[in-house]
């Protein structure tokens, strides 16, 4: 009985799963802008943690211990994110797209 619970859970989970990479598109989207919003953040943390200014590179490896869960990584190819620059933000490794929007959501109003 408990078994087939847990089988039909998983089953469920592989559906959405596959599902949502398939049709969702815009949803891998706004995850991998998610996860660099979350490496931003952390990445000012960190700065602020070891006296750092917003030219110094860091890689998203030493951001471990400020993000709870396993390592972010862009959903599209599932690689993680490259080091970056603290005051640049984090780039998407699989998708100019990606970085593109996440840059105009962090700026909206940056004059030109
Ligand atoms: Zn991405």
């Amino acid at each position: 009985m408990k078994l087939r619970y847990i089988c039909t859970v998983t089953l469920l989970g592989i559906l959405i799963a596959v599902h949502g990479c398939s049709k969702h598109r815009d949803e891998i989207e706004i995850r991998c802008i998610e996860n660099m919003q979350i490496l931003e953040s952390a990445a000012h943390s960190y700065m602020l943690e070891h006296n750092l200014s917003p030219t110094n590179i860091v890689n998203p490896e030493r951001l471990k211990v400020f993000i709870k869960g396993s390592e972010l990584r862009c959903p599209l190819s599932n690689t993680p994110y490259p080091a970056f620059e603290i005051g640049r933000g984090p780039e998407c490794p699989s998708s100019q797209e990606h970085t593109r929007k996440y840059r105009d959501q962090r700026c909206p109003k940056q004059p030109r």
